[in-house]
C-alpha cells in the first residue's frame, strides 16, 4: 500500500541538510509520496528504510524494454497523469504493422521506407522505433520466413501479433537474444502464451474487453512468472478506447498492481488514414506506451512523431541548443551578424529562414537559460550586456568587417543600449518574424 508523506516522513533523516533539492526532508517526504522525486535524491537513507519504502519508491508502472538487434523501445515508469505535473518520461514507441499475408515486396518496401524513415526536427532526429508483424496467416513457417526477411532489412525491435503460441514460435526461433514483444493472451490461450513468453525472455501483451478482464489476466500471468507486461484494452470505439487508458492509468498512478503495465493501442482503421492519424494521436497523448498503425506514410508519421515530442518534453526543460557562433551558407567578411537566444526553436526558426533563403550570414546565439527573445528579454536574459558579452566571447568582430549586427524586432527597444556597449558596431533592428529575415535581409542590409 502506498504510504502517506508523513508515514515516509518517519524513515527519513530529518535532519534538513537540503541536498536532495528540497528545503525539508518533509517537503521531500511529501513529493516522494506523489511520485515526483526519486528515493536516490537522499543520500542518506537508510538501508532498513530503503526496504521499507521500496513499495513507495517503485514506479507505480513498470518500466518494459523492447530489444531489437539495433535498438530499444522503452515504455512505461510513468508517474504523473498529466505533464504539467512532472513530465512524462517515455515516448510511446511507434511501430508500423505487416501483415504475414502480404506480398513480400509490399512488406519488404514497406520496412525499407519505414526503417531508413529519419527526419531533423530543431535538431532531434525523428524516426519510428520498430515493426509489429501480424500472423494472419495462421502458418508458423510462413511468420517465420517473414520475420527472417524483415530482420535482413532492419534492427529495430519487433511485436509479433497473433493468437496461437504455436504459431508465433516460429517467429520467436529468428529472434534469438532479442526482447520482443508477443501481443497477445487472453482468456483463452494466456497459459500457453505465458510460458512461452517466460522460456523465451519476451514481454507478452494481454488483451482484454474490460478492466476486470486486464487486471485479473496480468495477476495470473505474473504468477507464472512474467513480469514484462502490457495491456491492450481491446475497444472498438475511440471514447471507450479513451475511457479505458485513462482508468488504467489513475488506477496504475494509485499503486493498483495489477494494472501497472505500460499499455498499447493498435490504430486500424481499415485504409482510413485520417480516421488511423485520430487514433494514434489520441493513444500518444493518452496513455499508450506503444502505437501499432498499419499505413506508412510520412505524411501520416511525421505529425504524429512531432506531437509524441511535444508531449513527452520536460515542460520544465527548455530545450536549447549551444550559444555559439553559427555560420549559415559559408558567410565572409561583408555578411551580417543575426542575434537571437539559445531556445532551440527560436534558433531553428531563424536558421531554417536564412538558410532556405541561401542568403549567408552569421548567427549570434546568446545564452538566455533557455528562453525564447521575448521572455528571456522580459526576464532580463537577452540584454545589451548579454549580447555584447556573448559578441565578445565568441570573436565575433575578427569574423566581420563590415560590423552589422541585427537585433530581432521585438527588441528594438534595446538598440540604444547595445550602441552603447558596441561603440564599432552598426546596430540594426531586424523583423519580429523570423519568416521575415529574408525579405529584410535582401532590402535592407545589400
Ligand atoms: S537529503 Fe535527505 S536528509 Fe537531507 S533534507 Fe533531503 S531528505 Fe532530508
Amino acid at each position: 500500500m502506498a504510504l502517506s508523506g508523513i508515514q515516509i516522513y518517519k524513515m527519513l533523516p530529518q535532519t534538513n541538510c537540503k541536498e536532495c533539492g528540497f528545503a525539508t526532508c518533509l517537503a521531500f517526504a511529501m513529493k516522494l509520496a506523489a511520485k515526483q522525486a526519486e528515493l536516490d535524491g537522499c543520500p542518506y537513507v537508510t538501508e532498513e528504510s530503503k526496504a521499507a519504502l521500496a513499495e513507495s519508491a517503485t514506479p507505480p508502472i513498470r518500466l518494459v524494454t523492447l530489444k531489437g538487434k539495433a535498438g530499444e523501445a522503452k515504455a512505461g515508469n510513468e508517474v504523473v497523469l498529466f505533464r504539467h505535473e512532472k513530465t512524462f518520461y517515455n515516448r510511446p514507441g511507434v511501430f508500423i504493422r505487416v501483415l504475414d499475408t502480404e506480398d513480400d515486396e509490399v512488406i519488404e518496401n514497406k520496412v525499407r521506407t519505414g526503417s531508413s524513415y529519419s527526419v531533423d526536427y530543431v535538431g532531434m532526429e525523428l524516426r519510428i522505433d520498430g515493426f509489429a508483424v501480424e500472423a494472419a496467416s495462421g502458418d508458423r513457417t510462413r511468420l517465420a520466413t517473414v520475420v527472417e526477411a524483415l530482420r535482413a532489412s532492419t534492427g529495430l525491435p519487433l511485436i509479433l501479433v497473433g493468437s496461437d503460441p504455436a504459431v508465433l514460435s516460429g517467429g520467436l526461433d529468428k529472434l534469438e537474444g532479442e526482447a520482443p514483444l508477443i501481443m497477445g493472451a487472453d482468456t483463452s490461450n494466456w497459459e500457453a502464451m505465458a510460458d512461452l513468453a517466460a522460456g523465451r525472455g519476451a514481454a507478452l501483451g494481454i488483451r482484454g474487453g474490460s478492466i476486470e478482464e486486464l487486471a485479473q489476466l496480468s495477476e495470473k500471468i505474473k504468477e507464472k512468472g512474467v513480469e514484462d507486461l502490457v495491456l491492450y484494452p481491446a475497444v472498438d470505439s475511440m471514447s471507450a478506447s479513451l475511457a479505458l487508458n485513462t482508468q488504467i492509468r489513475r488506477l496504475a498512478l494509485k499503486n493498483f498492481r495489477p494494472l501497472g503495465y505500460p499499455t498499447i493501442a493498435f490504430a486500424a482503421a481499415s485504409g482510413d488514414q485520417g480516421r488511423e492519424s485520430l487514433m494514434a494521436a489520441q493513444a500518444i497523448c493518452k496513455y499508450a506506451g506503444f502505437v501499432v498503425i498499419d499505413t506508412f506514410a510520412p505524411e501520416l508519421i511525421y505529425p504524429l512523431l512531432v506531437l509524441r515530442e511535444n508531449i513527452f518534453t520536460d515542460p520544465q526543460k527548455p530545450i536549447q541548443v549551444l550559444p555559439a557562433l553559427y555560420e549559415i551558407n559559408s558567410p565572409g567578411r561583408s555578411d551580417p551578424v543575426l542575434v537571437t537566444t539559445n531556445f532551440s526553436i527560436t534558433y531553428f526558426s531563424v536558421a531554417n529562414e536564412v538558410e532556405g533563403a541561401g542568403l549567408p550570414a552569421w548567427l549570434l546565439v546568446t545564452d538566455a537559460e533557455g528562453m525564447s527573445v521575448l521572455t528571456a528579454w522580459a526576464a532580463g536574459k537577452f540584454d545589451a550586456e548579454s549580447i555584447a558579452k556573448a559578441v565578445k566571447q565568441f570573436g565575433v568582430a575578427d569574423k566581420v568587417d563590415q560590423k552589422w549586427i541585427v537585433l530581432p524586432g521585438h527588441t528594438a527597444v534595446l538598440s540604444g543600449e547595445l550602441e552603447e556597449e558596441l561603440p564599432d558596431w552598426v546596430i540594426k533592428v531586424g523583423p519580429r518574424e523570423a519568416v521575415d529575415l529574408p525579405g529584410y535581409m535582401r532590402q535592407v542590409l545589400n
